[in-house]
């Protein structure tokens, strides 16, 4: 069943480049556009920027260093987030060797090879700032709900906010919703595999100390809850934290897509419930959960994995185990092969990788000349996208994709110089070249 619904709209604005969703590519690309002397807004559904770190709360800046080294290769907008939230002094990111054993102000991911955390608090603060200082007008509260577009050229992006439905009128478009809403109601090409990886939905207890210990123990509980059919689904757990006294548990798993509403409502009804389920198991049969208080959850159950834009080269996942090298890389992927299982609980294998280049070609969606996509929805392979869908490897490409804009100007995207684009990048602080290392995959230290 159909309608047709037409209605006359206001132009609420005409800038040079229209960054849609403001999470981690879209913070990288709004910034780097507007530094580059474009016009840039930004939209966001939510009230705040910073996507994955603010809105699904994880901590992590996955993806950042190669892990072989602990050497940095995810430089720019992610250094300077950094030195934002004061997680590292001013030009102290490039020497660092995040190899932190046990410190608690170092998110958990292995007990020997940690990654610098991201407050969530902090984060939307140094979201703001680093927005406005760079002359970016940012819009929240306002979600993509439509695109028009004839003969591969975006004209118009609707948006719904409390204004109603609002056009704007950008030269260039930038989708980095995540699940490249804007690219495919443009008319993009998209794919979706078959079995995504599970949506989860966070959360957060008060008055507990995380330690490796602390999280073998409460894996064990849940364990035993799931063989007794207490509880379904669930992930890991992982634990995060930022006080010391309080742990972010990415814990839950729900099966379905995203993109779509009534799997997405279900994976926060399920999700709450499987997290106060574990919550009071853990309060039952841990003497560490004495005083725990169950904070919060959300604020809304994170999608890993949907729509992948089919761009002007697709990465691919063998591209990503051997470390492949393409003549217009514009960050470098480093996370492992993180795919988490649809169907099963518990922990799951996640491959190591040398450092891979990111092609600027996995940014341009075929057959538009006006349009790029940043971050989990670039043109990847499941496989691929399973290491490249991370957080720091999502704000390289907004990086690239926002300077990438600002060079094109009126031009089509696919007339940007790539010496040029390259050139600005580095001059950004961006890292294209992995640092050497005599660590081989499949090296027991690797
Ligand atoms: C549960 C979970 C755990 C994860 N764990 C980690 C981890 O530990 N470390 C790590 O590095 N990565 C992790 N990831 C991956 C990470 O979230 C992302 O893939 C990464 O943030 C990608 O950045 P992005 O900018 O593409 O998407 P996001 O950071 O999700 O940003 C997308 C933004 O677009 C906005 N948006 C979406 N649709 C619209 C619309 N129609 N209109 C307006 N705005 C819109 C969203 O509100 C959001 O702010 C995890 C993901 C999930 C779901």
């Amino acid at each position: 069943m159909t309608f047709i619904y037409s209605r006359e709209m206001p132009v609420k604005a005409r800038p040079d480049v229209l960054v849609c969703g403001a999470g981690l590519a879209g913070i990288g690309a709004a910034v780097a556009a507007a530094r580059g002397g474009a016009k840039t807004m930004v939209v966001e559904r939510n009230g705040f920027a910073g996507g994955f770190f603010t809105a699904i709360v994880g901590s992590a800046f996955d993806g950042f260093v190669d892990e072989r080294t602990g050497t940095p290769v995810v430089g720019g907008l992610v250094f300077e987030m950094l030195e934002r939230m004061g997680v590292v002094e001013p030009g102290q990111a490039p020497h660092l060797r995040f190899n932190v054993k046990g410190d608690l102000t170092w998110v958990e991911m292995h007990p020997e090879r940690t990654i610098p955390r991201c407050d969530p608090e902090r984060f939307k603060r140094a979201a703001d700032a680093i927005m406005e200082d760079a002359g970016v007008e940012v819009l929240l509260h306002t979600q993509v709900a439509d695109v028009v577009a004839r003969e591969g050229h975006v004209e118009q992006v609707i948006v719904s906010n409390k204004d109603g439905l609002v056009a704007i009128e950008p030269q260039v478009v930038i989708d980095c919703t995540g699940d490249g809403d804007a690219a495919a109601w443009a008319g993009a090409a998209f794919e979706k595999a078959e079995s995504l990886q599970p949506m989860s939905l966070h959360f957060r207890i008060a008055y507990v100390q995380p330690t490796y210990e602390l999280r073998r123990r409460c894996a064990a509980v849940l364990e035993k809850a799931h063989e007794r059919g207490e509880l379904g689904l669930y992930a890991g757990p992982y634990l995060a934290t930022f006080s010391g006294r309080d742990a972010y548990f990415n814990a839950t798993r729900y099966p379905g897509d995203n993109t779509n509403p009534e799997d997405w409502t279900q994976a926060e009804i399920q999700g709450r419930k499987d997290a106060w389920t574990m919550f009071e198991a853990w309060q039952r049969e841990l003497a560490e959960f004495e005083e725990a208080y169950f904070m919060s959850s959300g604020p809304v159950a994170g999608g890993r994995e949907s729509r992948r834009i089919v761009g002007d080269y697709e990465l691919t996942e063998e591209d990503v185990r051997t470390g492949a090298r393409h003549s217009d890389v514009i960050v470098l992927g480093a996370w492992r092969l993180d795919q988490h299982p649809a169907g099963s609980a518990g922990y799951h294998d996640i491959a190591w990788i040398p450092p891979y280049d990111i092609p600027f070609r996995t940014l341009l969606p075929r057959d538009f000349d006006n349009l790029l996509v940043a971050g989990r929805c670039h043109s990847a392979t499941p496989g691929a996208l399973a290491a490249s869908r991370v957080t720091a490897t999502a704000m390289g490409m907004g990086q690239a994709a926002g300077t990438a804009a600002a060079l094109a100007g009126d031009a089509s995207l696919r007339e940007v110089n790539m010496g040029a684009l390259q050139t600005a990048l580095r001059d950004a602080g961006a890292i294209l070249q992995a640092p050497e290392s005599d660590v081989e995959v499949g090296d027991p230290d690797f």
